[in-house]
């Protein structure tokens, strides 16, 4: 299968697309159609671990892989984490919780990154490159450390992590400042996430840079979402769990259901999406975010503007005005013409905004709805999730779940509905904690226990051992010195 660019540019095999991350043009690679799973396929997938499950989706678009390598490469990624990658847990008759968490750093972006650094060995395996292929991330926290985590170590390449200084949790700081590696760096900017992934944005479009790079013998690619290799393993988890409901009894056959997500790049409601293209039966995908609601808006009113200002919340992950996947779904909705993505991208940068046909959105987009969640509501979320189920939310998912009341008390859909879980609470203990308690334990290893205390719920061992670690790095920069960070890093 061919991938083309959301804005023109000539069609890539997916292994030259993982590779480069993004086109030349400034576009997001996107696949050239979307095939169909059949209800055989789902019926085999009844059957399958997680990992062939992943291997099997996978290998529909991956064209250029074979069924071994893929299936390699899944079951190396899987078995990092703890059990099943992504276990459905039902609170109620039609409440569904798919936690993603269960990898390496905690958070759902180890679906997506303990296996990218296998997909990209072996497209430059493909591609005889002699290059190292040097990793720039853009993080608003878990991005980071899972990109760490997945390519610390990893021959042939080099990564580069760039994160907002006082833009993460503690936690979120820690786990990157800890890494070790001798192909890991991480930096902090006085800036907030989007000014890290403009930067990192200028950089791959910077022809300059790109020539600097090569005599040093590397080659930019992105571990970033815009990255088709960060999309595609988030697809499997949608097909996944409706496998899981349909093998299960839970739902019939085709029965449709709606999915939550906590959103802020755009990336893992994206892949739903998608998976809804192969056939899967969706209904509603409700678009949740935090006080940071561009998102909400444009689903609701057409009008995309970030000229507004920059909260930070205790979903840090989900702090972003620039949703880069947006980019895709545009391509989607303007009958994948690529003057029309190049038209609005161009209104974006130069004003901040564009607007779309609210009609015609509603028509073509119908399944997105935006719902947002206030600081106080997603506190109360946590707490009223606790209360009801017992069970603990994280900051993000709280998110989701707050968006998810906000939407039946409009609607009163009954669907049966997933609510799409990211991050694990011991992440964001000091907000969960005071959350529950109405205490603030600001030393985010003393609400860490105190949170424990209080749940009996175990601490994850990637949390417990880091406040044993050394910090490993500790720069931060003014926002405008990165380009020149990054080289003096290759230039010695
Ligand atoms: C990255 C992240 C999100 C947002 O996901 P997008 O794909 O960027 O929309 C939500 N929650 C957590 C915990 C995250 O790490």
């Amino acid at each position: 299968m061919d991938f083309i660019s959301t804005r023109g540019g000539a069609p890539v095999s997916a292994g030259s697309a993982i590779l480069k991350g993004i086109a030349s043009d400034g576009g997001l690679y996107v696949p050239s159609f979307f095939p169909i799973l059949t209800s055989e396929d789902i019926d085999k997938m009844c059957a399958m671990e997680y990992y062939e499950r992943s291997a099997f989706v996978l290998g529909k678009f991956l064209t250029d892989y074979t069924e071994e390598e893929l299936l390699t490469a899944t079951k190396a990624a899987y078995e990092r984490f703890d059990g099943d990658p992504a276990p459905l847990v039902k609170v109620d008759d039609s409440t569904y919780v798919l936690e993603l968490f269960h990898g390496p750093t905690l958070a759902f972006k180890d679906i997506a990154l303990t296996l990218l650094p296998h997909l990209m060995t072996l497209a430059r395996k493909k591609a005889n490159s002699s290059d190292k292929t040097l990793i720039l991330v853009a993080t608003s926290g878990d991005t980071g450390k899972a990109a760490l985590e997945g390519f610390k170590d990893v021959e042939g390449t080099e990564i580069v992590v760039i994160y907002p200084s006082k833009g993460v949790s503690d936690m979120q700081k820690l786990q990157m400042q800890t890494t070790t590696g001798a192909n890991t760096h991480v930096i902090g900017i006085e800036g907030n996430f989007d000014d890290a992934q403009t930067a990192v944005k200028t950089i791959f479009k910077d022809k300059e840079a790109e020539e600097e790079f090569a005599k040093l013998g590397l080659k930019l690619s992105s571990a970033n979402s815009i990255n088709w290799g960060r999309l595609v393993p988030q697809i499997v988890y949608y097909v996944s769990s409706y496998v899981d409901l349909y093998a299960s009894g839970e739902v019939e056959d085709g029965e449709k259901i709606n999915f939550v997500v906590p959103t802020g790049n755009f990336g893992n409601i994206l892949a739903g999406y998608y998976a809804k293209k192969m056939g899967i039966p969706i209904n509603k995908l409700i678009v949740a975010s935090n006080v940071n609601n561009v998102l909400t808006d444009f689903f609701t009113e057409g009008r995309y503007d970030v000229n507004r200002p920059f909260h930070k919340t205790m979903s840090p992950s989900m702090d972003i005005l620039i949703s880069s996947n947006l980019e895709r779904l545009l391509f989607e909705f303007g009958d994948r013409k690529a003057e029309f993505v190049r038209d609005l991208m161009e209104k974006l940068d130069l004003y901040g905004k564009y607007e779309l046909d609210l009609d015609k959105l509603e028509e073509k987009l119908g399944e997105f709805l935006g719902y947002h969640s206030t600081e106080e509501e997603t506190s109360d979320a946590i707490d009223n999730f606790y209360d009801m189920f017992d069970y603990l939310l994280d900051t993000h998912t709280a998110v989701a779940v707050s968006a998810y009341y906000n939407y039946t008390a409009d609607t009163e859909d009954d669907t049966k509905t997933v609510i799409v879980s990211t991050a694990s609470p011991y992440k964001f203990a000091a907000d969960v904690y005071e959350s529950l308690t109405q205490k603030r334990e600001n030393d985010s290893f003393k609400a860490v226990k105190k949170l424990s205390n209080y749940t009996g719920i175990e601490i994850p061992e990637q949390i417990a051992e880091l406040s044993s670690l050394p910090i490993l790095h500790d720069t931060v920069i003014d926002k405008s010195e990165i380009k020149e960070t990054i080289f003096k890093i290759y230039r010695g």
